[in-house]
């Protein structure tokens, strides 16, 4: 770290349970960010505010107006600009350090299967089910660290999936495939602007977690937040041993 990064990361580096090491260990590590949108909004930011050394950002869309309501990390002017690309412009004016990588597609198959292997850390900020699946399977392939948030209406939910230990459950152990018909309807239905933000922001704090080794993560645990009632509800999560996903993957590995 130079000098103006000791000043730039100086409120990490005062925190005993952080310190310089974590602030490296961020500035070496790579985020996969799938999603621009009300969670990728957050999330971005506090990554690239933080340190994260390279973030790649994926998103396929196109900025809307309706989008603006919550999607922070975009601008008015940006209206009609990729999202990856807009979101990449607000990350490098935040801070110049991060190199960041805007992707403008919806990725899958071996494409998404590379930039999750190249990643240190995933955070799954999609807002369909397909996506959500296609990522986890991509992360328990490669054994990467997965942070699941999702929001809708006053909703909201966020998970994180350690995928790098043999314990760990996956998205899949949690919610079956067969079980999402309801493909696209978060596109159609209200958000409350800051649920969004809360969750989003919480699958930062995981990630950084994570990555610099701080703290007690929230592997293993699901958190649900009713913003209108302003009320937080956690579950334990437990691997499904038949679960078709990890199951398979682990006794290919054993
Ligand atoms: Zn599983």
């Amino acid at each position: 770290m130079d000098d103006t990064q000791r000043l730039r990361y100086s409120r990490h580096l005062l925190l005993n349970e952080f310190g310089e090491e974590a602030q490296e260990r961020l500035l070496a590590a790579r985020a996969l960010v799938i999603g621009a949108g009300g969670l990728g909004s957050p999330a971005l930011m506090y990554l690239a505010a933080s340190g994260f050394g390279r973030i790649a950002i994926c998103d396929g869309d196109r900025l809307d107006l309706t989008n603006l309501q919550r999607q922070i990390v975009h601008r008015h002017a940006s209206v009609g600009m990729p999202k990856a690309a807009s979101a990449a412009q607000t990350l490098r004016a935040i801070n110049p350090d991060v190199q960041v990588e805007a992707i403008e597609e919806r990725v899958e198959g071996e494409r998404l299967a590379s930039l999750v292997r190249a990643a240190d850390v995933v955070l799954d900020c999609s807002d369909n089910f397909s996506t959500r699946h296609a990522i986890n399977r991509a992360c328990v392939a490669s054994r990467r660290p997965l942070v699941s948030g999702a929001g809708v209406r006053f909703d909201g939910q966020v998970a994180v999936f350690d995928l790098r230990r043999d314990d760990a459950p996956c998205y899949h152990c949690l919610f079956a495939e067969d079980a999402a018909g309801d493909e696209d309807r978060c596109a159609t239905l209200g958000v409350f602007a800051p649920l969004v933000g809360v969750i989003g922001t919480l699958q930062a704090a995981e990630a950084i977690k994570l990555i610099a080794g701080v703290g007690e993560s929230l592997s293993g645990r699901l958190l649900l937040f009713d913003s209108l009632a302003t009320h937080w509800h956690e579950v334990r999560l437990a691997r499904d041993p038949q679960c078709r996903v990890c199951a398979r993957e682990r006794a290919a590995a054993a």
